[in-house]
């Protein structure tokens, strides 16, 4: 399949080799461009815009970092909106609000072109070895056509709804699941640390329990306090909570755990660990603990 690729952090430099290691012709393009250059080694054309990336694709995928982002890749100038054919399909895999799912959903209707919402699980080293957890939402007809794509850049598919906002609402709370998780891992740590529980400790009852390699990988990244380089930058993370809430109150559906834990995440941005991972909000319950 010809494919765009738009995008190249940490999560798309990986999702991208995949795509062209399972055979498919892949453009990609990315702000700078040294990202992009990098992939032209494992056989990617590098384009020099969004819309120059989309000319001729039958799939363009974005995974780029906020709404704003997004908006200015497809809407801006020599944008994917104007490069990309009718017929030809959008796969937005960036965490981004159902609202603009919604509205890229019925702008890309507008002019003929389909558009998959499939936000991906997983951090950097699973989308480098394709294993991410896929969800996706829209028209089956679209996702069926995608499917090939998704093999190749996860483990595991799960189709959320027929429309695309769908898949958004699901990886938002799915990271509000992985977010309170790791709230609840620095409350316990801090309360360990004052009775002389080692961490690694918790870390092994607690996946024991759980069973889960979100549970071992991030209760051993925060028993050892180890948040750079980050794997999900902490910024981003309080994006993503910001959007949880955005969508819980336009669907008139509170959630004050996430409230309590959007906060937390604003103390560890005025602290300086906007560029740490995420799993050092971690750092605030033990500050809050004087330790
Ligand atoms: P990242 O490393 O910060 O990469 C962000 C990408 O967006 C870069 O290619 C960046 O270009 C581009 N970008 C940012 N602002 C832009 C703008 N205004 N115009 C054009 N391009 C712009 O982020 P990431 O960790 O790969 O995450 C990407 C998305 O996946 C985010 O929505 C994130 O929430 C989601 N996600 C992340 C993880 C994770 O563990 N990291 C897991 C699942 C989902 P430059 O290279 O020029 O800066």
């Amino acid at each position: 399949m010809k494919i765009a690729f738009i995008g190249l952090g940490r999560m798309g430099s990986g999702m991208a080799r995949n795509l062209l290691r399972a055979g498919h012709g892949v453009t990609v393009y990315n702000r700078s461009r040294e990202k992009a250059d990098a992939l032209a080694a494992d056989g990617a054309s590098v384009a020099a815009s969004p819309g120059e990336a989309c000319e001729g694709v039958e799939v363009a995928v974005t995974m780029l970092a906020d709404d704003r982002a997004v908006e200015e890749v497809v809407l801006g100038e020599s944008g994917m909106a104007a490069g990309l054919a009718k017929d030809a399909i959008h796969i937005s895999s960036s965490t981004i609000s159902t609202a603009l799912a919604r509205r890229l959903a019925s702008g890309h209707a507008a002019i003929g072109q389909g558009f998959v919402s499939a936000p991906v699980f997983g951090r950097p080293d699973a989308a480098a070895e394709a294993k991410l957890v896929v969800v996706a939402a829209g028209p089956e007809e679209l996702i069926s056509r995608c499917r090939p794509l998704f093999d190749a850049i996860g483990r595991q598919t799960c189709v959320a709804g027929s429309e695309p906002w769908q898949a958004n609402a699901v990886k938002l709370c799915g990271n509000f699941m992985i977010a309170a998780m790791l709230e609840a891992f620095g409350e316990s740590f801090a309360v360990l640390r004052k009775a002389s529980v080692e961490p690694r400790l918790f870390v092994d009852v607690m996946t024991a329990l759980f069973k889960s390699p979100v549970y071992a990988n991030y209760g051993r990244n925060i028993a050892e306090e180890r948040f750079e380089p980050a794997g999900f930058a902490l910024k981003l993370g309080l994006k993503d909570i910001r959007l949880t809430l955005e969508n819980a109150d336009q669907s008139a559906a509170p959630m004050p755990l996430a409230s309590v834990i959007r906060d937390q995440l604003i103390s560890a941005m005025a602290l300086g660990q906007g560029e740490l991972d995420w799993s050092s909000v971690s750092r605030i319950s033990a500050r809050n603990a004087g330790l």
